[in-house]
């Protein structure tokens, strides 16, 4: 019974015959992305060194990252906010790997920043910086709670994206 879902074995030739995918495929996809409603005006609010949220009458909640849709109330939310460049962490990491998982001399710190004027538990993920070159330093200088302010990219610079924030730092 085993022997009949065996299969067929891979050859050599169909590897070269570019039938079998492999390591070596290289495609070539071109795509375009839409971020939507919400958070496309979130990157417009960025490029323009503005972080927008958005507030739901009904519960009272400002939201950010924004969205449309009190998941909540179950209805629309209702109007645009501009916040504060300022927040607090509410969670950090001090992590010596790179996202495609390649070794750092220093440390790099992604936390999650409450930002100020939004509802509490609501904020986005971005890096620390300023905070120090290794663990201990880091652990010194950085604790939950602690305010820090976004610093921005040179205004010419800034392309609609999380990237026009190149760090937070801590205000004190
Ligand atoms: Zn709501």
């Amino acid at each position: 019974m085993i022997s009949e879902l065996r299969g067929t074995s891979l050859r050599e030739e169909d590897i070269g015959s570019g039938n079998v995918l492999t390591t070596e495929w290289r495609p070539k996809l071109d795509f375009a992305f839409d971020p939507g409603v919400a958070i496309g005006q979130f990157l417009q609010g960025l490029k323009e060194g503005k972080l927008l949220g958005r507030r739901c009458h009904q519960c009272g909640r400002t939201m950010i990252p924004p969205r449309m849709f009190c998941e909540l109330c179950f209805r629309r939310n209702d109007e645009w906010v501009e916040l504060k460049d300022t927040g607090r962490v509410n969670t950090f990491s001090v992590s010596y790997v790179n996202w495609d998982a390649s070794r750092r001399e220093k440390p790099q710190v992604p936390a999650v920043i409450e930002i100020d004027g939004a509802s509490p538990g609501m904020g986005i993920l971005h890096l620390l910086s300023e905070v120090g070159e290794s663990v201990k330093e880091v652990m010194a200088r950085v604790k939950v709670g602690t305010a820090v302010q976004a610093v921005w990219k040179p205004a010419a610079q800034r392309e609609g994206s999380i990237t026009d924030i190149l760090y937070f730092r801590p205000l004190s």
